[in-house]
């Protein structure tokens, strides 16, 4: 049994119902598993109706009340991780740990925002004249359009909802239709939480459509997204040509330096297990690997070993440690960027195909000897590829690791303090991780900087995108 797919609108859960529908693909073999309706223009009015009428009371709500139900959700998606992690596996790929992996690690970021969202506090300035009386009020934004990807559906999903909710706004969110099952389970949770109506609005449809209707709708007045840069970058002009507040949360292309005095056989495990994590789909996996010549021969070894004795297989079997990629699109990309590499030198030591089995599978894949121009050093290849290149002076490898526009994720491995701490002063990266991977935990702030994006999402600066200063005085 795969999950039940609908829209969700105004507390209701929408079927069919004579409305366009999708095939949801299961990328381990090609098989349908289901069909998703997608909305027409009046459901997304209807959302948008529903999203506006429910934030007149709930902006009013007790912060009490939004964390009970924030917990209730963390609460729910704890019980159900192995029910939606088998869905999320289903339709996106991952392996079932990582999957069930993911739940669990977002009912902490609902507890999070659940603590959090009850210490929103605004502040008194003092006055210049004693009978005046001057404060700052931080008050909810208002009904918020959220464009959520496939590739950590829950956790993308569930962290723009909760930091919303908690805030005191409403939110209509279109999840990703490639693998929808995880938002599904976050409507479902939040239903069974007692959110009002109206609160969270689940919608699907052809993505620039109702990102460009929901945007330009004056009941809009926030816009989140996750995903590229290239459609980053139109959403954040259409909701600028609005006035509209922005949370962009856009790809990477994480530069990795490993140092002469790094533990290189750890380096190399730990980066090749996090490179192959839901098969390289990840907007912080490790991309462009710097490594200093005196250890190059070693690491490249030890990395390569590490990668060639990866499980791929059907994430659903307990032994898979990399499933398929999520989509068929996403294999003539990889061997792009592969063909590229060679055609400009480039060797494979490993993979470089895609493997001959059903489903959309592409081997681990080890480069070397490719120049810095080359695609997969420039482009964000997301999927199972390493492009592995050296460095003599450590100047020159920040200089190239800075060189590119993007700015989300950066990785170091070394055994001084003192390179540590210039790497993590030095290093334009919205997050910095020196010998080891510590991002994404709810307590923690992620984003990025340059074209990564604008933003934070999790830390003490969830709800900041959520809110609006407002400025009372009286006498
Ligand atoms: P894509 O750029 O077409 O889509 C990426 C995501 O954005 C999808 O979820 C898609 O539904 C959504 N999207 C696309 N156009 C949209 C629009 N006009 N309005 C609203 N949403 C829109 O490409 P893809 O093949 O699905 O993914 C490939 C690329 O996307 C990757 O190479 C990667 O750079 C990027 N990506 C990044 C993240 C991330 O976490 N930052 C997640 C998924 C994909």
């Amino acid at each position: 049994m795969y999950q039940h797919l609908a829209l969700y609108i105004n507390g209701q859960f929408l079927d069919g119902q004579g409305r366009q529908t999708q095939a949801v693909i299961n990328p381990a073999d090609g098989s349908s598993l289901g069909q998703l309706p997608l909305a027409s223009q009046g459901d997304l009015d209807a959302a948008l109706e529903a999203a506006q009428a429910a934030f007149k009371s709930w902006r009013h709500s007790s912060p009490m009340d939004r964390s009970a139900i924030l917990r209730k959700v963390a609460e729910l998606s704890r019980e159900r991780a192995q029910e939606i992690g088998r869905n999320l596996t289903l339709d996106q790929g991952k392996p079932l740990a990582e999957a069930v992996g993911e739940i669990m690690s977002c009912a902490d970021h609902a507890d999070w925002h659940a603590e959090e969202c009850r210490r929103i506090y605004g502040r008194v300035i003092p006055a210049r004249n004693p009978k005046v009386q001057q404060m700052v009020l931080r008050e909810p934004i208002g009904v918020c359009a959220a464009f959520t990807p496939w590739n950590f559906p829950y956790n993308q999903a569930i962290r723009k909802i909760c930091a919303a909710i908690g805030a005191g706004c409403t939110i209509i969110l279109k999840g990703p239709e490639d693998s929808p099952s995880a938002v599904m389970a976050i409507a479902q949770a939040f239903h069974d939480a007692g959110l009002p109506p109206g609160v969270l609005n689940i919608v699907w449809g052809v993505p620039q459509e109702v990102s460009d209707y929901l945007i330009r709708s004056p009941i809009v007045r926030k816009v989140s997204f996750t995903g590229s840069v290239p459609v980053g970058k139109q959403l954040a002009a259409l909701a600028g040509a609005h006035m509209k507040r922005i949370t962009m949360e856009l790809g990477g292309h994480s530069p990795v330096l490993v140092l002469p005095d790094a533990d290189v056989a750890r380096a190399a495990r730990q980066l090749a297990r996090f490179k192959i994590r839901n098969a390289g789909q990840v907007c912080i996996s490790p991309t462009r690997f710097y490594i200093h010549d005196d250890i190059y021969t070693a690491f490249v070894d030890r990395f390569t070993e590490e990668l060639a004795n990866v499980k791929v297989g059907d994430g659903l079997d307990p032994d898979t440690q990399m499933g398929p990629l999520a989509h068929e699109r996403r294999i003539p990309m990889m061997q792009k960027f592969v063909d590229n590499a060679r055609s400009l030198g480039g060797k494979v030591l490993l993979g470089g195909e895609q493997i001959k089995r059903d489903g959309f599978f592409f081997s681990p894949t080890v480069l070397t000897d490719l120049p810095d121009d080359a695609l997969v050093m420039t482009e964000e290849p997301f999927g199972p590829i390493a492009p592995l290149t050296r460095y003599s002076d450590l100047d020159d490898a920040i200089a190239r690791a800075n060189s590119l526009p993007y700015g989300l994720s950066a990785y170091a491995f070394t055994q001084s303090l003192q390179d540590a701490h210039r790497l993590g002063t030095e290093l334009e990266s919205g997050m910095v991780n020196i010998n080891h991977f510590g991002s994404s935990l709810p307590e923690t702030p992620f984003g990025g900087v340059k074209d990564s994006g604008i933003g934070s999402e999790g830390g003490a600066e969830t709800f900041d995108g959520y809110l609006v200063t407002k400025f009372v005085t009286q006498i």
